[in-house]
Formats: C-alpha cells, sequence, structure tokens
C-alpha cells in the first residue's frame, strides 16, 4: 500500500471487486517497497469499504472498554485497524472476538514510549480512566497524558494524520457553572488526588492545540462525559459498574458521601457514534466539544435505580466522601448537536438494563482489581 489522498491505498495483489488485498505494511512507497522484499502476502478479505476509502487506523487503550467498541465499529466498517495497549485497566476478552479478523492487530505497548507505524488517524484513548485506576500510579497517569500525547501528536505530525484526543469533562474539576460550556474554563485543585488525571488531560489538550498550531498537525478533542456500557471493568470502581456488581452479587451499595452529588450517564454506542462524527467532519471542526447525555441524576438516584432494574435485595449504605468529588456534572452539548448533528439516543434505564444484561453474562470472579504487575 501507499499513502494517497489521505488514505492508504493498495499497492499489491488487489482482486476482483476490490474485495481481496495483500497484507503487506506500508507507508512511503520506498518503505513499501522495502517491506515488500519482507512481508509474506496473504490474501484477506476486506468487504464493507471500498479499498479506497479504507484506512489505517490506530486507536491507542482500544482494548479498553471505549476502546473496544470503537474498535468493533472500525473493524466492521472495513479499516484496518492497530491497537496498542499495555493492558493495564483491560484485558484481551474485550477485544478477543476481533483477534481472527485480518483487519484487526492487537499490540502490546505503552504509549509513554514512542511508537512508529504509518497511520491516516489515530484515536488516543489510553490512559487509566476511573479514580481508583488512575490515582493507582499517579506519577504514571500523567506520563501517559502528557508523554503519550507527544508521541502520538508526533506521530501524527510525521504521517500527516489525523488525531483525535479522548479528554474528559473532568478538566472542568469541581465546576461552579451549570450545565458546562466548552467555553467554561474549570475549577480543578492542581495539587489534590484527582489532580494527575484533570491536569494531565489539561496538559494534553493544550499539546493539542499547540501542535494545531505550530505544526498544523490535523486535531480532533472531545470531552467525554460519565460514560458506561458492557465491557467496563466490574472493578474498575466507577459508580455504574460498581453499584451493579454489587446490586447482582448481593454485597451493599455504596454511596460516597450523601450521594446529593450528580452525575449526566451517557450509553456507549452513543458516544461512539460521537467519536466518528467529530473524526470524519469535514468542516475542519477541531472542538473541543463535549460529547456526553445531559440527562442528570444523583448518585442516590442511580444505586435506586439499579437495585430496580437488577432486581437486587442490596441495601445503600454511605460511606464517607472522597476528596474534591465534583458536586454536580451535566454536559452542555449545543455545540456538538450544531456542529456534528449528535445527540444521544439511549436513555439511562435502557442502557444500564444492557449492562446489567452484560455484567450477568461475564464471570465477575474473573476480573481482578489492577496491579503494579501489569
Ligand atoms: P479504560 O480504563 O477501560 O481504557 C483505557 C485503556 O488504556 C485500557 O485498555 C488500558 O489498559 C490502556 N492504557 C492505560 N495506560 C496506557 C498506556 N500507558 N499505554 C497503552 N495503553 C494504556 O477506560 P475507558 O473508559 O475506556 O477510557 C478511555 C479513554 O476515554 C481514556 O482516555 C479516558 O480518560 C477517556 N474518558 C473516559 C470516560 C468514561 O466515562 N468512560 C470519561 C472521560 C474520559
Ligand atoms: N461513587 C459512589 N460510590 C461508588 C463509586 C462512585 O458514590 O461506589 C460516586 C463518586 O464519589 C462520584 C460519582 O459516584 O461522586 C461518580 O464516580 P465515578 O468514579 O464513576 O466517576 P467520576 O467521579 O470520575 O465522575
Amino acid at each position: 500500500m501507499t499513502k494517497r489522498g489521505g488514505a492508504l491505498s493498495p499497492a499489491v495483489g488487489s482482486a476482483p471487486g476490490g474485495a481481496l488485498i495483500g497484507r503487506a505494511r506500508m507507508g512511503s512507497p520506498g518503505l513499501a517497497n522495502a517491506l515488500l522484499l519482507t512481508t509474506s502476502l496473504q490474501p484477506v478479505e476486506i468487504t464493507p469499504v471500498s479499498i479506497s476509502k479504507m484506512k489505517r487506523i490506530l486507536v491507542t487503550g482500544g482494548a479498553g472498554f471505549l476502546g473496544s467498541h470503537l474498535c468493533d465499529r472500525l473493524v466492521e466498517q472495513g479499516h484496518d485497524v492497530v491497537c496498542p495497549d499495555n493492558f493495564f485497566t483491560s484485558q484481551k476478552s474485550n477485544v478477543a472476538h476481533l483477534l481472527n479478523k485480518p483487519n484487526f492487530e492487537l499490540i502490546r505497548h505503552d504509549i509513554t514510549h514512542p511508537y512508529w507505524l504509518e497511520v491516516d488517524e489515530i484515536y488516543n484513548l489510553a490512559c487509566p480512566a476511573s479514580p481508583i485506576h488512575y490515582q493507582w500510579n499517579p506519577i504514571k497517569t500523567m506520563k501517559c497524558s502528557v508523554l503519550g500525547a507527544i508521541n502520538m501528536l508526533g506521530l501524527a505530525k510525521r504521517t500527516r494524520g489525523r488525531i483525535m484526543h479522548a479528554s474528559t469533562s473532568e478538566i472542568y474539576g469541581d465546576p461552579e457553572v451549570h450545565p458546562q460550556p466548552e467555553s467554561y474554563r474549570g475549577n480543578v485543585n492542581p495539587i489534590g488526588p484527582r489532580a494527575c488525571y484533570d491536569e494531565g488531560k489539561r496538559a494534553a489538550e493544550t499539546l493539542m492545540f499547540d501542535y494545531h498550531r505550530v505544526n498544523k498537525v490535523d486535531v480532533r478533542v472531545v470531552r467525554i462525559f460519565n460514560t458506561y456500557g458492557p465491557r467496563m471493568h466490574p472493578y474498575d470502581g466507577r459508580v455504574v459498574s460498581n453499584f451493579i456488581r454489587q446490586a447482582l452479587t448481593g454485597q451493599d451499595i455504596t454511596i460516597f458521601g450523601d450521594g446529593s452529588q450528580t452525575r449526566s450517564f451517557c450509553y456507549v454506542d452513543d458516544l461512539i457514534e460521537g467519536f466518528i462524527r467529530m473524526m470524519n467532519n469535514t468542516e475542519g471542526f477541531i472542538g473541543p466539544v463535549n460529547l456526553g447525555n445531559p440527562g442528570e441524576f444523583t448518585i442516590r438516584q442511580l444505586a435506586e435505580i439499579v437495585i430496580e432494574l437488577s432486581g437486587s435485595r442490596s441495601e445503600i449504605i454511605s460511606h464517607p466522601p472522597v476528596a474534591d468529588d465534583p458536586k454536580q456534572r451535566q454536559p452542555d452539548i449545543s455545540l456538538a448537536k450544531q456542529k456534528l448533528g449528535w445527540e444521544p439516543t439511549v436513555p439511562l434505564r435502557e442502557g444500564l438494563q444492557r449492562t446489567i444484561e452484560y455484567f450477568r453474562s461475564i464471570d465477575i470472579d474473573s476480573f481482578r482489581a489492577p496491579t503494579p504487575n501489569y
């Protein structure tokens, strides 16, 4: 393959109807020629997108909760998907069903180190996302956000690829403006326990925009609000996975503080649609853009709904509040509606029902909380 018109196009072995292509590693013609000598060509079947539209897409953190759903969509569309992940907060089972697909590659790699490949697009998702995960090794979390962003931006710069970065509503901190529009600059404690994540993500946004201004890198920034769904790690400590796991195993449902704090929960399928629209928008809209479901619930309401939907007999109990816990959070998604024609479609009860079904289908005991030995 050689790189042409922003997409990787085949240099070798196109079969009738474009359905079969040779699988060689590519980039510049010189690199392709060099690699043709060493790469065995096996015919593989690629159907849904025409080869001229097929892209090489890197999804960092692609074995994680959101990343695995994104990989599903991109592989289904027929793109050549490469997924570097260090499995800190995920497991291969999230993408096991993709491993036999010819257009999917899973690679153990830590994005704090550079990665060399010819790509058209990068979705930069690699980062521990739940508070207990990102506070496990806060220095590594900051390195992942900052060094990871620098490494992926360097790759995008060299390949002239487009990069979409997964930022977060956490950049608004404990917000004093409600709901939060993209113009709100936030209220983050720079030295608190959440700062490794919040400030890391803020620095990554800064890097995205500086590489865009200075090096003309084609960036996209999405600010994700609490998203839930199948393939959340049962022990990631996030509120939806905790409450469902507790409800299904008959444990007490643990509310931190009085449960009056609010969050707005987006179902994963809706979010992934937002990712795809943001990456592919042709107006050059780079963001940042909020992606989330504006439906706002207190944490106590969430606990009650999970108990009701799961038919659990678990009791709700209170634990002491956690430090710097934002009291309220709700996305203003006017910009996403206007620029991307995007808004969520799955109501909380329906999404929770699907997530509960997923948790019923897995062996929760086979999952473990993260260890330093990943
Ligand atoms: P997740 O923990 O399930 O996925 C993160 C993935 O990144 C995992 O597979 C993990 O092993 C991998 N990873 C972590 N550090 C890495 C490193 N140094 N190198 C390579 N891989 C690494 O979390 P998620 O919910 O899927 O989140 C994905 C992205 O979306 C994260 O960047 C997160 O900050 C962002 N985000 C998620 C939410 C949400 O509600 N799910 C909200 C805001 C932002
Ligand atoms: N939370 C809770 N019990 C739990 C886990 C979380 O009450 O078992 C609360 C937490 O204190 C926060 C909210 O639920 O107010 C959302 O927490 P989560 O970790 O899911 O995400 P984030 O705080 O990053 O939005």
